[in-house]
């Protein structure tokens, strides 16, 4: 399936009057292909305390959920505020403690080679990496974040779309994807395309939401993870799995961990308890 089959509407209004529950039609899953999504849930950007109501289907075989009629790529600036990007730079240099354990997880498998980080940021990571051991490259939609990645890590970063970057086949030991996979449109798109960068044997090494989480089930449209509509896909590990046996890859380790923003979550339900007896909140942003 290409990016444009994967962003074609299924056939109910993103309305907060309008849909009707139950049978989204006949789009199949983006990721495994199977008919028969049902609507999932629905709720707000909670982040910037938004009204519109996005609407989630979620497929009856792998469990993947993604967002119904997301905003056109072109809009989709509208929706990453100044107060997004502050938060996500923020809890990124707020943090060491958060890299050197993903470090620690990657070099039980892997100590050196060639290493791309997808989505790098302002580069955290890499300098984490920073050292004889690796050959250090990223990725990066902000010209601003990849100039301060390459000056922090010593990285080489491409500026632009994952899916634009001219990396030849079989060019990384390793592909590191940290809270970005769940933002792309296209994602088997992008999975394919790992599996060309990645050498025989290379690690993918992916951080996403957990859709099946006990505290997605609890928190239901509160779920901090929603993220709507920034995150266009809600995975699982079935879903992920899925996903990368579509590019040929095979699951060498899969772990589960507890989200350390549940704050976040709660504070989305006592927002609208306190709106509920007639106290708006700021939002979170
Ligand atoms: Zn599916």
């Amino acid at each position: 399936m290409d990016s444009t089959s994967s962003l074609t509407p299924v056939s109910v209004a993103n309305t907060q009057d309008g849909a009707k529950p139950g049978n989204l039609g006949p789009e199949p899953c983006p990721v495994c292909g199977q008919a028969g999504a049902q609507e999932w849930l629905r709720a707000p950007d909670r982040f910037h305390g938004r009204r519109e109501s996005y609407t989630l289907a979620r497929c009856p075989a792998c469990s993947l959920v993604w967002l119904v009629h997301p905003p056109m790529p072109a809009e989709m600036y509208l929706h990453y505020t100044d107060a997004y990007h502050k938060l996500i730079s923020s809890s990124g240099e707020n943090s060491p403690e958060r890299w050197r354990g993903r470090k620690s997880v990657l070099t039980a498998h892997q100590q050196s080679g060639a290493l791309l980080d997808m989505g790098c940021s302002s580069g955290a990571f890499l300098e984490s990496l920073r050292g004889n051991a690796w050959k250090l490259y990223g990725i990066e939609m902000s010209a601003n974040g990849a100039r301060t990645a390459e000056a922090r890590s010593g990285a080489e970063v491409f500026v632009g779309n994952i899916l634009d970057a001219p990396f030849p086949r079989e060019s990384f030991d390793v592909i590191t994807c940290f809270d970005v996979l769940e933002h792309l449109y296209d994602p088997r798109e992008v999975m394919a395309r790992v599996g060309e960068w990645l050498k025989p044997g290379g690690i993918f090494y992916v951080l996403v939401p957990n859709v099946d989480s006990a505290e997605a089930r609890l928190f239901g449209s509160y779920w901090q993870g929603l993220e709507l509509p920034r995150h266009l896909f809600h995975y699982s590990p079935a879903s992920l799995r899925s996903l990368a046996e579509s590019a040929g890859l095979r699951e060498v380790s899969l772990e589960t961990r507890r989200n350390p923003s549940v704050g976040t979550s709660l504070r989305y339900v006592w927002d609208d308890v306190l709106l509920a007896v007639g106290i708006r909140q700021t939002p979170a942003a």
